[in-house]
């Protein structure tokens, strides 16, 4: 994803930066799409085909394991 525009993309609900997360594949072999965080509100923003996806109906809800 282009560094230019995770810039300018900020969380539409809280305006704050958000955190990109680089997809890939997990240690027990789970495919990982890459994301938008906001650890304000908690939430994941899908990426598909390098486009953001921020819409809050499409967001994934962060648990406890996002935290760290
Ligand atoms: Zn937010």
């Amino acid at each position: 994803m282009d560094n230019r525009l995770l810039d300018i993309l900020v969380c539409p609900i809280c305006k704050g930066p958000l955190q990109h997360r680089r997809g890939g594949t997990a240690p027990d072999g789970a495919s990982l799409q890459s994301e938008l965080l906001c650890r304000t509100d908690r939430l994941a923003f899908p990426v598909r085909d390098s486009i953001a996806r921020m819409l809050v109906d499409e967001a994934r809800r962060l648990d406890d394991a996002d935290a760290a």
